[in-house]
Order: structure tokens, then sequence, then C-alpha cells
């Protein structure tokens, strides 16, 4: 295949790339990094570019993701879309500055028996500079019985005042293809390609109230907005509804009763959804997020509120819904789903 011409943002930059494979991977490959969760399979949506030259039609599998305008507007899913012609595409101005990172892995820690916290040490000198709330993209080499590389998205939970490293708090899917190499190949002193910061999960500029909810690995980048909310001493107040399954689930209690201390305003309160026989458990017990409608039919200043949300859709959903009901607007609730 021949040489091929991407050019993007109207002469931002322009790259002479070889033909053959999807705009997704091959601007990878010229280390113009966009924001994918499913590694390309057409799945999670996130990757789109508008196309203004260059690219056929949507296939099939993109029409899902695509509304009527955008289709008039020629966007395209970068994973489906293959290099075949010279190419003009627009992609946000905020992309091109992401970059990619080999860090090594300073510490693994199992938070509980399927949660893990991986620290991972920045090359020296290179800070990645992210706003709290922002993920990267963990690049799981190939390995033995994996169909092949793949980058999942994870939140980066660590102080974003500690520009040595970021840190992950990764919980294992079974069967799946990043977290199994995550949980049975990656090790202490390992290598590992990230590349990021992505997304628009933060916190806003208002003072409003905030309720925090989260599930599980959820907590990440939550902790890493409580960090920065510390750092610039905001005395904005806050609850935070963590919940997970039973006593062995719960995580970061430690930390949190430290936010506790350091962030006047701030509660912590998780939730148990089944306690187990012996759990040794007085505080609250019920799905997180019937234990936050509780709360908030209590408050009267319910609908100031802002709503910050993390976790599986299906507990993002239940969410919203709960947070709406108590009367908070919908933009005024941010959330990223973990899916
Ligand atoms: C913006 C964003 C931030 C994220 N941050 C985090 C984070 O901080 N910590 C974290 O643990 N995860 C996070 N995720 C989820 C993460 O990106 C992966 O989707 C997840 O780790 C599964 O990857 P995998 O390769 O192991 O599974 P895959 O091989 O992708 O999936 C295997 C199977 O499991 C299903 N599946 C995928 N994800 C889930 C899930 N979460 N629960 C149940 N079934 C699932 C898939 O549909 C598939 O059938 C985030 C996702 C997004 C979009």
């Amino acid at each position: 295949m021949s040489m091929i011409t991407i050019d993007i943002n109207s002469g931002a930059r322009k790259l002479t790339v070889q033909g053959g494979g999807s705009l997704l991977e091959t601007l990878r490959t010229h280390k113009v990094f966009i924001p994918s969760a499913c590694g390309g399979q057409g799945i999670c949506g996130y990757c789109k570019v508008k196309v203004l030259e260059g690219a056929g039609s949507p296939l099939p599998v993109e029409e899902p993701h695509l509304d009527d305008a955008e289709r008039a507007e020629g966007i395209r899913l970068s994973c489906q879309v293959k290099v075949r012609n010279n190419l003009k595409i627009r992609i946000p101005a905020k992309l091109l500055p992401v970059k990619e990172y080999a860090c090594r892995c300073e510490r693994i820690k199992n938070l509980t028996c399927d949660i893990k916290e991986l620290r991972l040490r920045l090359p020296e000198g290179k800070d990645m500079n992210f706003i709290p709330g922002q993920y990267v993209q963990f690049r799981a080499p190939r390995y033995n019985g994996s169909p092949g590389e793949v980058s999942r998205a994870y939140s980066i939970a660590s102080d974003p005042a500690d520009a040595e490293a970021i840190e992950l708090i990764i919980r294992r899917v079974p069967g799946g293809i990043c977290t199994t190499y995550v949980f049975e190949h990656f090790k202490e002193g390992d290598e590992v390609l990230i590349n990021g910061p992505y997304g628009e999960f933060r916190l806003s500029g208002t003072s409003a109230p905030m309720v925090f909810i989260a599930g599980g690995s959820g907590i990440a980048p939550i902790k890493c907005i409580l960090h920065h909310v510390v750092n610039t001493e905001n005395t904005r107040k806050g609850i935070f509804f963590f919940g997970v399954r039973a006593l062995k689930d719960l995580f970061m209690s430690e930390e949190m009763r430290q936010f506790e201390k350091a962030i006047s305003g701030f509660k912590f309160v998780p939730a148990l959804a089944q306690p187990e026989d012996g759990d040794d458990w007085n505080g609250a017990v019920g799905r997180v997020t019937d234990v936050v409608a509780e709360y908030l039919a209590k408050q009267p200043d319910a609908a100031e509120y802002e709503g910050y949300l993390c976790g599986s859709p299906g507990m993002i959903d239940a969410a919203v819904k709960v947070l709406a009901d108590a009367g908070i607007a919908e933009d005024r609730i941010y959330y990223d789903k973990f899916s």
C-alpha cells in the first residue's frame, strides 16, 4: 500500500503514513491519541473524529453511535475508518498534546480480592499535567491467550500534587482482556505504556454542595478530586457515598477518614449492599443509590447539590435517576461510566 497523507485540523499536523490500517491505530502509531475504551471494536463509540475528506460512508457498526447531525457533519468512528486515501480530519485541539508515557510499575497493592492499586512511575522529568477526574489509557500487550494488544481506560486515582507517578485502581472483570493481564501477568518492575490525559469528568468551578457516588473501583477519580480539594483548600460541602458488596470489598476507608479530617464539611458514607454473616458493621446497608435517596430526601437544599458519579453503567443510571428525583438538574450531574 502506498504512502498516504493525513491532514489534521487544517495543517496543525500533517502525517505521512502507510495505508491499510484503521485510522485510530494509524494515528496512534504516529503519536496522535484518540480515546477509545473498547480497543477498536466499534463498541464504545468514544473514538469519534470528523472526516472532511477521504473516507466513504459510515459502516453499519458505526450507525448506532451517530446521530443525524453527526452523520451530516462527517463524524466517524476512527476505529472503523480504513486508511486508503489521503484524509482530511478534524479532532478536538485538546487531543493534540496527549502523549504516551513509558512507565515502570513501582508498586502493586491488593485492595480487595478483585481490586488492585497500581503505582506507575512516569519517565524522569515527564509530568502528565492532568485535570483531577481525567483518565489514561493503559496498553496491555499481547499475552498467551489474548487476542492481541488492547488499550483500556482507567481513571487517575493519585494525588495531582504527586508529579512523579500515576496511580490506578483496577477491578478484575472475569475473562476481561486487560484486567486478566493486570491480575495475572503484570508485575512490579514491569514497564507499561499509558497515554493521556483524557476526559471531561472534573470538579466544576461553583461553590455548590457536592454529592459523590461510586461503586468499587469507581472510587478512583473521586479520590483524585478529593486530593485536589485538599490541595486547593476548597471549602465546598461534600458527601461521598461509596457502595460495595460486603465488608471484605470495602477499601480505602482510612484514606477517606483522612479526607474527612482535612476537608471541613466532607463526610464519607460507605454502604454495604449485602453484608455477610459475621461482618462487624454498623454503617449504612443497602444499595448505594437507596442510601443516597434516603439522605437527599432529608436535605432541604437537595436541589442545590451537584452530583459526581463513577462506576458501572447500571449504577450510574440508577444514581442519575435518584439525583433527578431529588430535584437536581441534569446539567449539575457529572459522571464517567466505566463501560
Ligand atoms: C472513562 C472510563 C474510565 C474507567 N476507569 C476505570 C477505573 O478507574 N477502574 C476500573 O477498574 N475500570 C475502569 N474503566 C473500565 C475499563 O476501561 C475496562 O472496561 C475494564 O477494566 C474491562 O477491561 P477488560 O479488557 O479486562 O475487559 P474486556 O475484555 O473489555 O471485556 C470482557 C467482557 O466483560 C464485559 N465488561 C467490560 N467491562 C466491564 C465491567 N466494568 N463490568 C462488567 N463487565 C464488563 C465486556 O462487555 C465483555 O463482555 C473505565 C472505563 C471508562 C470508559
